[in-house]
Parts: structure tokens; C-alpha cells; sequence
């Protein structure tokens, strides 16, 4: 039997409906307004990369690469891989574009779709959006404390409450091979108390094992040496100045000795954004506040030189969308205001309706917000979509009018009615909605 073909969005792929475009709209107002303030320029880089960027830059042993990717040939055999990550595309971008000659540090920034084939699950898709800010050309911790306060304060824009920064350094390429050392030393005893991935990644990426969610994993991390116990002064300075910087702008931070973050590239800081989210019972009626990471970041100096370019410092993060919007929903937020119609049009006949196109256009031209039902005939169904709507006038263009070269313009909650010259609606209405 042939198989029904399934007319469905793919798994963990979703239409966004009308009804969520205004969260979106919030979001990327609030990005641009702080990108713009900040002096960052938007940057959009293609959809789908080679995959060689993401083996190379996030790295061939992260759970992006390794499980998550997109990755196809095309028809001509070019290997390509649909973005699971802004980073390794702005660093090509900035490579390609020659922007080490531009004035430093370039701030770029971006948003939109990214791709990773994940168990989709509540707040995890396979179809996602981030919002992203890069910063090349600079060493400084106050630039990782800047990065940061963006993120946090467009969180506090879109009107989160309790937001906590957790901050880690994992230090660079001096420090972090000895730290390695002391943490495989410490785990190959215990490796049987560890999920089969830690035990391979062990070997190949140790420090992931302190990122696995796996509960015997985290009693066992629990234990592990701290990476912050063992970075070289240059690390230890920049972390120490970070956290003053924190401390003087106010961003409430807590150190997690174990944040790693899943990719290859970081070096030095290391972060993510927390909101307290809801409240869950578990079967014992106890309740606890679930946390919902919304920003991950972090330092990544070695990676351009790595992707092919100049030895230039760099500090980036993004935000996931998608998460953001699920819990400005359970917290009640604003979303983007639409302005509301204060104006229907309801026209009668034949010749009414093909004049209505004409005004509608004027309408809209003088900026007057004005809702119509075109295919409806009758005034009694128009009349009541009008109240629905709420307006505050309506017009009504019949046959008569139409050949009186007028229009009548009534006041929905009087129901009082005016005929007025067809040229001069416009400047009555507006006189009339500057009253109301
Ligand atoms: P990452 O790029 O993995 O550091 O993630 C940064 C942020 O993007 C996370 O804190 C989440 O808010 C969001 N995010 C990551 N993966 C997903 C996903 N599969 N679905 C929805 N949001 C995601």
C-alpha cells in the first residue's frame, strides 16, 4: 500500500501563527534598539555552511557535530550542514570579508533559524531561533562583562524579573591541557560510574563529562577537581576582572566551577542566562523552581586563527527565542502591541465595494488604521464585525452615497450618523479620532 503522505510540519519544526509573531516582534525590536545603541551591525550569513565549518569550529566531538547535525550533500556532492550555530559562520564571514583590516573590534550581531536534530521535547526543537552578538578584536574582561550585560539587559527589557548569570573561566591553551590531565586522572578510576558516552568522552573531550545531564554522572562531577583551581595567572587575572566588572555593573552572577558549555572553541569566560521559570511538584509534593537557560557564551580566542584566519581575540553569545517567548507567556509579559482598527469600512452594492479599494488606500496613506469585510454584502453583518472589532467609527458607503460623491461616518457607541463629502473623510476622520 502506498504510504500516506504525512501533510505535517516536520518533527520539532512549527509554523509560528499570527498569534506568536507579536512576541517575536518584541524580541527583535528590543535586540536591534540595544545592537544599535551598542554600535553592532547586523550580519546575515547564509542558511546552510560546508560542514567542514562546523567540524572545525564547533568541533568534531560535541553533540552538535556529533548527533545534531543537518548535514547533506547537495546534487553537485558539496558537503553542506544546515547552521546548528551562529559562531563558526560570522568567524568564515569575518575571515572571508578580510574584517581584521577593519577598525576593531567589529560587533556584529544576528538572528534567526537554526538547525539541530534534536529529541524534540518542551523548549528543545530541531527548528529554533537565536539571537546572537559577536565582538572581535578584543582581549579585555570588561568586553566579556559587556556581552554579557547586553544579553541581560534585553532580558530586562522584555521585562524578566529574577535573571542569574552563572560564569565559569575554563581557561585557555597554556592552563587547560594540565587541568585535563588532573581531571582524567581523577575520573578513569571512576569510570564505571559514568554513562557509556562519558566513558568515551573521557578520552576524546574530557571536560563534556562535566556537562552530561545524567544523574550518576553529576554525583560523580560533583567530586572533580575545579578548573578554576588550576588556570595560569593570565586566565585567573581576566576571570578575576571579569567578575569585578560584574560586581560594578550591578549583573547578579553566580560562579559555577563546573560550567563547561557542549563546544570545543571557548577559552578563558565562560556563561550562561538563567530565568527562574515555574514552579514543578515532583511525586512527593515537593516543589521546586525549575531554571530555564535562555543565554549561552563565552571567549573564544583561538578560534579564528584556527578557521584559518589572524590570531584575534573574540567574546560572542546567543539567546534562544523560542524559550524566551515560553516563558514571557508563563510570566504574563508583554508582547509587541498591535495597533488596534479604529475605523471600519462598510460598503453596500457593487459600485460601493470597487470604490472602497481606492479608499482604503487613501486610508491607509494618511495612516488611519481601518478594518473591512470586502466580500460581505450585508450592512447588518459589516455593522457587527465593526462592533466586534470595537471601533470607534464606521463608514458606510452605499449606492447613494456613491453617487452623491459623500460617505456617512458613524459613531459606534451613539450610532449617531454624518454624511460627509468623499474628499473631505479623511481630514474628518482624523479630526474626529484625535477627539476620541
Ligand atoms: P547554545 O547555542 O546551545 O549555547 O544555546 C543557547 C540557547 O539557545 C540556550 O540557552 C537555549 O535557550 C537555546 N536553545 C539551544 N538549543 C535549543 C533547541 N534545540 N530548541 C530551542 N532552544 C534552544
Amino acid at each position: 500500500m502506498a504510504k500516506k503522505s504525512r501533510l505535517q510540519a516536520p518533527q520539532g519544526m512549527h509554523d509560528v501563527l499570527g498569534e506568536d509573531q507579536p512576541y517575536f516582534k518584541r524580541i527583535w525590536d528590543a535586540v536591534n534598539e540595544i545592537a544599535h545603541f551598542y554600535a553592532f551591525s547586523k550580519i546575515d550569513t547564509p542558511i546552510a555552511e560546508y560542514s567542514e565549518l562546523y567540524e572545525k569550529g564547533t568541533g568534531l566531538t560535541t553533540d552538535i557535530v556529533e548527533k545534531q547535525m543537518y548535514a547533506f550533500k547537495t546534487k553537485g556532492g558539496d558537503a553542506l550542514a544546515l547552521r546548528p550555530e551562529f559562531t563558526p559562520g560570522i568567524v568564515r564571514a569575518f575571515i572571508q570579508h578580510g574584517m581584521f583590516s577593519w577598525p576593531q573590534p567589529v560587533k556584529l550581531y544576528t538572528y534567526g533559524p537554526l538547525f539541530r536534530y534534536e529529541h524534540p521535547q518542551a523548549g528543545r526543537y530541531r527548528q529554533f531561533n537565536q539571537f546572537d552578538f559577536e565582538v572581535f578584536g578584543e582581549q579585555a574582561a570588561a568586553i566579556d562583562a559587556q556581552v554579557i550585560q547586553i544579553f541581560y539587559t534585553i532580558l530586562k527589557e522584555l521585562k524578566f524579573g529574577h535573571l542569574v548569570v552563572e560564569v565559569n573561566s575554563i581557561g585557555d591553551y597554556q592552563c587547560r591541557p594540565y587541568y585535563k590531565k588532573v581531571l582524567v586522572n581523577f575520573l578513569r578510576p571512576r569510570q564505571y560510574s559514568l554513562c557509556a558516552d562519558c566513558r568515551r568522552r573521557i578520552k576524546e573531550n574530557p571536560l563534556r563529562v562535566l556537562d552530561c545531564k545524567e544523574e550518576k554522572c553529576q554525583r560523580v562531577k560533583s567530586q572533580a577537581p575545579q578548573v578554576i583551581d588550576h588556570l595560569c595567572e593570565e586566565c585567573k587575572t581576566h576571570f578575576k576582572s571579569l567578575l569585578e566588572f560584574l560586581d560594578e555593573a550591578d549583573l547578579p552572577y553566580h560562579l559555577d566551577p563546573y560550567l563547561v558549555r557542549g563546544l570545543d572553541y571557548y577559552t578563558k569566560t565562560v556563561f550562561e542566562i538563567f530565568s527562574e521559570g515555574s514552579i514543578q511538584q515532583d511525586q512527593e509534593g515537593s516543589q521546586t523552581v525549575q531554571r530555564s537557560a535562555l543565554v549561552g557564551g563565552g571567549r573564544y580566542d583561538a578560534l579564528v586563527r584556527l578557521m584559518g584566519g589572524k590570531d584575534i581575540p573574540a567574546v560572542g553569545a546567543a539567546a534562544g527565542v523560542e524559550r524566551i517567548i515560553a516563558l514571557m507567556k508563563e510570566k504574563q509579559l508583554p508582547a509587541a502591541e498591535e495597533p488596534a482598527p479604529k475605523v471600519f469600512l462598510a460598503q453596500l452594492g457593487d459600485l460601493p465595494k470597487k470604490k472602497s479599494l481606492k479608499l482604503l488606500e487613501e486610508l491607509r496613506k494618511a495612516k488611519i488604521n481601518i478594518a473591512e469585510a470586502l466580500g460581505r454584502d450585508s450592512l447588518r453583518t459589516q455593522l457587527a464585525r465593526a462592533d466586534k472589532l470595537e471601533v470607534a467609527y464606521t463608514l458606510i458607503l452605499g449606492q447613494r452615497e456613491v453617487l452623491d460623491n459623500t460617505i456617512v461616518i458613524r459613531k459606534m457607541d451613539t450610532g449617531e450618523q454624518e454624511t460627509v463629502k468623499m474628499e473631505k473623510v479623511v481630514e474628518a476622520l482624523k479630526q474626529r479620532l484625535r477627539k476620541s
